[in-house]
C-alpha cells in the first residue's frame, strides 16, 4: 500500500468541479487500485506529502500520430497538402527499426512528461513500427490503444499496402498485442476513407464487431477531404455514410475531427454510439474548420479531446484544453466541461470510463500531480482556471500509471 497526502481537482461530470484539499489516498500496489480517500489519515499509515501539490486524473489523448512525432510544426497550407509534403515520407521512415525505435522512445518519454497517462495512437503502415510502438509503451509502464495505419489505394506506392496484407498483419498485432497487459489494448487504424478500398472496410468492421475491437479513423476534417469523398463514392450520401456503410460505426470506434457534419451525420453518430476526438490545435494548425462543440455536446455523442500531433504542436493535453477554449471564438466552454473532455469524458471515449479518467475508490491510480500553484484561498474553478491557461509543461511533476510512478 502506498498513501499521499494532496489536493485533488477533477470535474465527475461536465458540469461540476470537484477540488478536496488535504485528502490522502491509499493505492494498493498489487493491483494498482485506488483504495481509499480519505480526510483523515487512515490509522499506523505512513504517507507521502504531497500537500503543496495539485492532484489531478491521468490526462488522456484520445487521437495522436507517434509516427509523425519528429515533424510538427511544419506548417502547410492544408490537410492533404501537409499529407503530401511531409507526412508520408516521414512515416516511411519508420520502416526502418532504429528510426521506429528511436521516435517511439521520444514520443512516450515526452508523453508522460506532459502527463498524458493514456493515449489513443497512430503509427504507420509498417508493421514493425506498430509492434516497436508496444514494446516501448510496455517498457515506459503507459496505458495505450495502437494501431497499425491501413491504406490500400489512392496513396503513394511506397506507402500502398496489399488490401490483405494490410488486412491479415493488422490481425496479427491484434492477437499478440490486443489486451496482452492491462495497459495495452489494439486499435484498427484505416487512415480515412479516401485512401482504404470498401472491401478492407468491411473486412475491418466485421472483424471489430465479432472481436469487440477498436477502430480508430479521421472523419469530417477538411473540404477538400469531403469533395474528395463525394467523388470516391457518389452512391453515400455523405462522408459519415460512407463509414456506415462499410461497417465502421460503433460504440469502440473514435473518429478523429468531426467537424463538418450535417444533422444526419450527427444523428448516425448517436446512434451508432460512435465516439469523436476533437482535436482544436489541429484544427487551427492546418485551417480545417470549427468543431460545433455545443451542438456535439447537446447530441448525447461522447467525445474527447485530442492533441493530434504531428498536425498538433504539443503532447500537452493542457494545451489541448486551452485551444479548445480558444477555438471555440465566440462561444465559452465551462471549465469543468474542458476539464472533463481530457479526463473522464475522454476516457468514455476510449470505452474505459470504469478504469481511468478520475480518482474515486476502485479505479486505477493514474495520477498526475501538478506544482506551481498556491491553493490557499482559492476555489476550484480558479485554480482550474489557471491550469487551463497558464499551464507550463515544467508544472508536471509526478506522474502514476496504475499505481507505478513513471516520473
Ligand atoms: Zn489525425
Amino acid at each position: 500500500m502506498i498513501t499521499f497526502k494532496s489536493n485533488i481537482l477533477q470535474t465527475l461530470n461536465k458540469n461540476e468541479i470537484n477540488f478536496q484539499k488535504n485528502i490522502y489516498i491509499t493505492i494498493d500496489n498489487e493491483s494498482g487500485k485506488i483504495v481509499s480517500i480519505s480526510q483523515n489519515i487512515p490509522a499506523n499509515t505512513h504517507y507521502l506529502d504531497y500537500s503543496k501539490y495539485l492532484l489531478i486524473p491521468g490526462l488522456i489523448d484520445t487521437h495522436v500520430h507517434l509516427s509523425q512525432y519528429f515533424i510538427r510544426g511544419k506548417q502547410s497550407p492544408s490537410l492533404i497538402d501537409w499529407l503530401n509534403k511531409y507526412v508520408f515520407a516521414e512515416e516511411k521512415k519508420s520502416q526502418n527499426d532504429q528510426y521506429a525505435a528511436l521516435v517511439a522512445s521520444s514520443f512516450f518519454k515526452d508523453m508522460i512528461k506532459s502527463g498524458t497517462t493514456t493515449a489513443s495512437i497512430y503509427t504507420s503502415v509498417f508493421k514493425n513500427s506498430t509492434d516497436i510502438a508496444f514494446k516501448t509503451a510496455d517498457k515506459f509502464g503507459v496505458r495505450a490503444l495502437i494501431g497499425k495505419v491501413m491504406m490500400d489505394c489512392n496513396c503513394p506506392d511506397f506507402l500502398k499496402e496489399d488490401s490483405k496484407k494490410s488486412f491479415d498483419e493488422s490481425v496479427e498485432l491484434f492477437e499478440k498485442w490486443n489486451q496482452k497487459t492491462k495497459l495495452l489494448d489494439y486499435v484498427f487504424t484505416p487512415r480515412f476513407a479516401p485512401v482504404c478500398s470498401s472491401k478492407l472496410m468491411k473486412k475491418i468492421g466485421d472483424f471489430s464487431s465479432k472481436n469487440n475491437a477498436f477502430i480508430q479513423t479521421h472523419l469530417s476534417e477538411n473540404w477538400d477531404e469531403m469533395n474528395w469523398i463525394k467523388n470516391l463514392f457518389p452512391e453515400n450520401e455523405s462522408y459519415t455514410d460512407v463509414y456506415f456503410d462499410n461497417g465502421i460505426l460503433g460504440e469502440k470506434s473514435i473518429l478523429g475531427h468531426a467537424i463538418h457534419l450535417n444533422k444526419r451525420e450527427i444523428d448516425l453518430l448517436e446512434k451508432s454510439q460512435s465516439k469523436i476526438a476533437h482535436c482544436p490545435e489541429s484544427n487551427f494548425f492546418l485551417k480545417s474548420g470549427k468543431f460545433n462543440w455545443h451542438k456535439i455536446s447537446q447530441s448525447g455523442i461522447d467525445f474527447g479531446l485530442a492533441s493530434d500531433v504531428g498536425a498538433g504542436t504539443i503532447l500537452s493535453m493542457l494545451n489541448s484544453m486551452k485551444m479548445a477554449s480558444f477555438r471555440q471564438d465566440l462561444d465559452l466552454i465551462e471549465l469543468s466541461e474542458i476539464f472533463y473532455s481530457a479526463t473522464l469524458g475522454a476516457a468514455k471515449v476510449l470505452s474505459k470510463e470504469n478504469l481511468i479518467g478520475s480518482i474515486e475508490i476502485g479505479k486505477e491510480a493514474d495520477l498526475v500531480f501538478v506544482s506551481g500553484f498556491n491553493l490557499e484561498e482559492k476555489t476550484g474553478e480558479e485554480i482550474l482556471s489557471e491550469l487551463v491557461y497558464l499551464w507550463n509543461e515544467k508544472q508536471i511533476y509526478s506522474v502514476y500509471v496504475s499505481g507505478n510512478k513513471l516520473l
